[in-house]
């Protein structure tokens, strides 16, 4: 049992089952013992690989893109580049690196970051020491400007709800106790408004999940691209409408079961892009894209070619496989999606349609 099982474990015992959202923000983010309060979990010794991780390309279009969006919006000044749960920082550096040519952008901008772990948040100083960098507690402290945000696997670490329909209402999954051992169990059939929009669609026996914490965050975001313009790139992996329990724990690259070993393992559920869209209705969003299309429209073939030019032997082959991972339909090129937001009447980013 880890730590914070036990710890789980005695509050349930004392005041009853929780919620899968309650239960996602004590592994990910308990002070003590929570997942990202206490590791780096990126790269080959950790439990997964983000894309930036994988291969600077992956920073170096997400870069170019935005760019590309304020280019076309008229190169505005007193600019926020933003990214939120930045990881070790990579994606950010990376983004800077390759856009240092493109003339005024630099000048232009001011870098902020919105992270909630203070060790992620020592590594994002280090990685960005050359950076005039600024943290923020949420993105409510984001300045009052052109926002150019980008939040790379950042929207599948937001707790989720679970709920079952059955023939009389929902019933939530909720964590409780099966003798000293967490064990999932359902709460008290009840109707739901904020579930209504989902009774068309699904049937008794299915299961949805919802996001709250999604909401006012995406609703932020596209407040100040509406008021300011700017642009925001969400990448991860979900769909257009979710439906069905995909509440998934990782560990050393495996997946295991999501209650196994809390505060030890990654926890995530698959984005509702749709959610996010409906989060956001003063602003326009692009179709939804699948990552390796999305890389692909910016050049990776091209710019992976060029890379490949001065490399010989295991970094060849490693780069070779890092351009495949990162855009086959097989590996994260589908299962990963993009979506852009963008001010109504202004046209998508690069490598977006509307
Ligand atoms: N974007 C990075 C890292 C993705 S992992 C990359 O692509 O490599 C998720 C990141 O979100 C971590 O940095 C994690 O600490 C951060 N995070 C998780 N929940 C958060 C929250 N509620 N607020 C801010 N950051 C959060």
């Amino acid at each position: 049992m880890t730590a914070l099982a036990e710890l789980l474990a005695r509050r349930i015992a004392a005041t009853g089952p929780i919620t899968v959202a309650e239960y996602m923000v004590e592994c990910l983010l308990h002070p003590a013992h929570g997942y990202y309060s206490t590791r780096d979990p990126f790269g080959v010794q950790g439990d997964f690989t983000t894309a930036p991780e994988i291969s600077q390309m992956f920073g170096e279009l997400a870069g170019l893109c935005l760019a590309g969006a304020w280019l076309d919006q008229g190169r505005p000044d007193g600019i926020t580049l933003a990214e939120i749960g930045p990881g070790r920082g990579t994606l950010m550096a990376d983004i800077l690196r390759a856009t240092r040519g493109v003339p005024g952008f630099h000048a232009a901008l001011s870098v902020h970051l919105i992270e909630a772990s203070p060790l992620l948040r020592a590594r994002q100083q280090e990685t960005l020491a050359r950076f005039d960098v600024h943290w923020a507690e949420s993105v409510t402290a984001l300045p009052e400007a052109p926002l150019y945000l980008i939040a790379n696997e950042f929207f599948d670490a937001l707790p989720i709800r679970q709920f079952l329909r059955d023939a009389n209402g929902w019933r939530e999954r909720v964590v409780g106790l099966d003798g000293a051992a967490l064990a999932f169990g359902l709460s008290a059939p009840a109707p739901l408004a904020a579930l209504a929009h989902r009774l068309a669609d699904t049937k008794p026996g299915d299961l949805v999940e919802t996001c709250t914490a999604a909401q006012p965050i995406m609703a932020e975001i596209a407040g100040r691209i509406a008021r300011h313009g700017g642009a925001a790139l969400v990448i991860d992996y979900g769909d257009w409408h979710s439906l069905g329990d995909t509440l998934q724990a990782l560990s050393q690259h495996g997946h295991i079961a999501p209650l196994a070993r809390p505060g030890e393992s990654d926890l995530t559920a698959h984005v509702d892009f749709e959610a996010l869209a409906l989060a956001a209705p003063e602003v326009a969003h692009s179709r939804l894209t699948p990552q390796g299309i999305w890389l692909e429209r910016l050049g990776i073939a091209a710019r992976a070619e060029t890379l490949a030019q001065n490399l010989t032997g295991a970094a060849l082959t490693s780069h070779l496989a890092a351009h495949r991972r990162l855009t086959h339909p097989s590996e994260m090129g589908s299962v990963f999606k993009a979506m852009a937001f963008h001010p109504k009447g202004t046209l998508p980013p690069p490598g977006f349609a509307a």
